[in-house]
């Protein structure tokens, strides 16, 4: 049997459709919603990104603007920019593209972000609130689009024993915390590069959350027939059928789609997810400034 395709494109441009409503309205109060995206360096996949999340905001009506500083910027560049930034009344969310250049302290410039146009979620603030089964923060974007492609699919949560690979503050621990809060209610487990007999633990999943950065590691026998799987993971595979030279992989081998009763692709999963939420968080931003 194969797996129902859990179509992150189509939930996704649901999302959008919504938001773009709400922006409309803040639009009629004289409010245009302005998400603001700092890029330091040139790394390829980084420029991929940031232009499909312009692309978003040109789609559901939200301004934005893109800051370009070169890879020799300084830590205190990169500073002042977020600083000018959090005191513009016009700009209500700002996004630092992750990675910085190497040595730069990724955390510190999160440390420094208004929480409230933090609309990545990853500020102490925010994590902190979700620790606390809060809904008045903003959620990051990843593990928010997870979850809600579960709901959307249709895939039952509550009471269930879910499965998460990955412990990151991107993904693995949010994904994790929403999983579990109330409301949601899934007994969860988290399994990490340290996690031993890792197959045994994820086939007893009802829904398996890859988040890892290593292509096709979920193997077909490692999946609870029926289960729910989503592959959060992206990564590039050297093939040289390809003009580009590689393939993009997700986390979960194909062969996860003939035993899993709900899989979602990559791509097509979890990335247009993440970018509908990151849409969002902006309306939402934008929304509670006016407030
Ligand atoms: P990360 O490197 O910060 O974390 C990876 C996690 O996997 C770590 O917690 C580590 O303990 C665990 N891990 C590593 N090797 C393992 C192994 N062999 N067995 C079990 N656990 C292992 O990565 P991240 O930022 O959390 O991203 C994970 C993946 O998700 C990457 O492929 C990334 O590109 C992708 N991602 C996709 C989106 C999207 O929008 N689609 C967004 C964020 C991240």
């Amino acid at each position: 049997m194969a797996a129902i395709v859990l179509d992150g494109k189509a939930c996704g441009a649901e999302v959008e459709a919504a938001v773009s409503a709400r922006v409309t309205l803040l639009k009629a109060a004289g409010i245009s919603p302005h998400l603001s995206v700092v890029i330091v360096g040139d790394d390829p996949a980084s420029h991929v990104y940031v232009g499909a999340k312009e692309r978003a905001c040109a789609r559901v009506g939200i301004e934005s603007t893109r800051i370009d500083l070169p890879d020799s910027a300084s830590f205190s560049e990169v500073v002042s920019v977020v600083e000018r930034l959090n005191s513009d009344s016009s700009v209500h969310g700002i996004l630092v593209q992750s990675p910085l250049p190497v040595g730069m302290d990724e955390l510190a410039i999160t440390d420094l972000l208004n929480p409230a146009k933090d609309v990545d979620g990853f500020h102490p603030e925010n994590l902190g609130r979700l620790v606390q089964g809060r809904a008045d923060g903003l959620v990051p974007c990843t593990p928010a689009g997870v979850v809600h492609l579960l709901e959307w699919g249709g895939v039952e949560i509550s009471g269930k024993r879910a499965v998460v690979i990955g412990r990151s503050r991107i993904v693995g621990l949010p994904v994790s915390l929403l999983l579990a809060r109330k409301g949601a209610d899934a007994t969860v487990t988290i399994a990490h590069s340290r996690t031993s007999e890792l197959a045994e633990t994820c086939r007893n999943a009802d829904l398996l959350i890859a988040a890892v950065g290593r292509a096709e590691l979920v193997k077909g026998d490692w999946v609870k027939p029926g289960a729910a799987v989503i592959d959060v993971g992206v990564n590039r595979v050297e093939d040289d059928t390809r003009e580009r030279g590689y393939r993009l992989a997700g986390d979960v081998d194909s062969e996860v789609a003939d035993v899993a009763g709900y899989l979602s692709p990559v791509p097509g999963g979890v990335g247009p997810m993440t970018i509908a939420m990151l849409m969002q968080n902006t309306v939402q931003a934008a929304e509670n400034q006016q407030n």
